[in-house]
C-alpha cells in the first residue's frame, strides 16, 4: 500500500508546488506590473496592403500612464506611487478630433509641449489613448495586427534608432528581401548614397556608439532610406532640423519630399515650406487643436497661428529653411 502511495503522495506533492510557483509568478506580476500597455488582441486584423489609408482622431484624450498603473519594483519607488495613488497625472490631450484624408499632408503646430509629439505617438501606437478612438483605415488601432501596424505606419525622428550593426543590416530591417540595387537605390532617395560610398566599407560600415558615428542629419537620412524601402503608406514625422547644416537640410528636404509623395502624413512641422505645403494645417495648443486651414485661411483669421507665424516663422532674416517654432 505503501508503494501505492508514495508515488501518489509525491505526484500530489508536485502538483502543490507547481501551484505555489503559479501564484509566486502571479505576485511578481503583481509587484512589476510586467503586464505590457499595449496588446494585440487575439481577434487583431491586418489593413489592406497598398491601400493608402486615412487617419482619424475621434474625441482622444490621453494622460500619461502614472502611478495607478505601473507599480515601481524598488520599495521606495512603491511608496512614492502608494503616496500618489489616486493622484491623476494631467491630460496631455483632450478631446481632440480631426481627420487626415488618405494621401494628403497634415502639418502639426504650436508651442513646446503643446502635446505635438504625444499626438504622434498614439499613431503609431506606442500608447493607447485614455479615452476616444484612432483609427488608420477606418480601424480602431487596436484592432490591428502588430506587423499591420508595423508595415502601415512609418516614423522619422531625429533620434531615429540604430542598431549597432552594418549599415546593411540597418537597411535590410525595413525590407529584408531588398536587392543590392534596392538598397542604394534608397540611400540615393534619402539622399545619404554619396555619404555610404565614400566609406572604406560602404554599406558594411557598422554604425554606432563604437563604429562609424552617424550625425543627427545622416540618421534622419538613413531613417528616410529605411522608408523608403519600407513604403509605408502611412507617415508620421518629426521634422526636428535644430542641429542640421544647412546643406544636409536641404538633402533632407529632398529626401522627404519623396519619401511623402502619395502617402497619408503627419508632420510636426518647422519649416515655414512644409507649412505652406501641408493640405491641413492643425494649430496645437495645451493639449487640443486650437485652430484648423491652411496656411492662408489661418493668418486671414489672425488667431494663434497668425502669432506664431509673426513670432517664428517669419522673423526678418530668417530663411525659409530655417528651423521655425519651437517643441521638437
Ligand atoms: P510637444 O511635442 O508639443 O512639445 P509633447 O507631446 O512632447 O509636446 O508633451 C506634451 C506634454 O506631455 C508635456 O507637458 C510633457 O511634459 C508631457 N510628456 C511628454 N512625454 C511624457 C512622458 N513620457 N511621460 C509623462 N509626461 C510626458
Ligand atoms: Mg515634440
Amino acid at each position: 500500500l505503501g508503494r501505492l502511495f508514495g508515488p501518489i503522495t509525491q505526484l500530489s506533492g508536485l502538483q502543490e508546488t507547481a501551484l505555489t510557483i503559479v501564484v509566486c509568478f502571479d505576485r511578481i506580476f503583481e509587484v512589476l506590473d510586467l503586464k505590457p500597455l499595449i496588446e494585440e488582441r487575439p481577434d487583431a486584423v491586418g489593413l489592406a496592403k497598398n491601400v493608402v489609408p486615412e487617419i482619424e482622431f475621434e474625441n482622444v484624450s490621453f494622460r500619461y500612464p502614472g502611478a495607478d498603473e505601473v507599480s515601481l519594483p524598488s520599495l521606495e519607488q512603491n511608496v512614492r506611487a502608494e503616496r500618489e495613488r489616486g493622484k491623476a497625472t494631467p491630460n496631455v490631450l483632450r478631446g481632440v478630433s480631426f481627420q487626415v484624408p488618405a494621401g494628403t499632408m497634415t502639418a502639426l503646430v504650436g508651442p513646446s509641449g503643446a502635446g505635438k509629439s504625444t499626438l504622434t505617438h498614439l499613431v503609431s501606437r506606442l500608447y493607447d489613448p485614455t479615452s476616444g478612438i484612432v483609427r488608420v483605415g477606418g480601424h480602431d488601432l487596436r484592432e490591428l495586427t502588430f506587423d499591420s501596424l508595423r508595415q502601415t505606419v512609418g516614423v522619422v525622428s531625429q533620434d531615429a534608432y540604430l542598431f549597432h550593426d552594418t549599415i546593411r543590416e540597418n537597411l535590410l530591417y525595413a525590407r529584408p528581401t531588398a536587392t543590392e540595387d534596392e538598397l542604394i537605390e534608397a540611400c540615393q532617395g534619402a539622399q545619404i548614397w554619396d555619404l555610404i560610398e565614400s566609406l572604406p566599407s560602404g554599406l558594411d560600415t557598422v554604425t554606432g556608439d563604437h563604429g562609424y558615428r552617424l550625425s543627427g542629419g545622416e540618421k534622419q537620412r538613413l531613417a528616410i532610406a529605411r522608408l523608403l524601402l519600407k513604403e509605408p503608406t502611412v507617415v508620421v514625422l518629426d521634422e526636428a532640423t535644430a542641429h542640421l547644416d544647412s546643406e544636409s537640410e536641404a538633402a533632407v528636404q529632398r529626401a522627404l519630399k519623396t519619401a511623402l509623395r502619395s502617402r497619408t502624413s503627419l508632420v510636426i512641422a518647422h519649416r515655414l515650406s512644409t507649412i505652406r505645403e501641408a493640405d491641413q494645417i492643425l494649430v496645437i495648443d495645451d493639449g487640443g487643436v486650437r485652430e484648423r486651414g491652411t496656411h492662408e485661411e489661418l493668418l486671414t483669421e489672425g488667431g494663434l497661428y497668425a502669432e506664431l507665424y509673426h513670432t517664428q516663422f517669419a522673423r526678418p532674416g530668417s530663411k525659409d529653411t530655417r528651423q521655425a517654432g519651437n517643441g521638437a
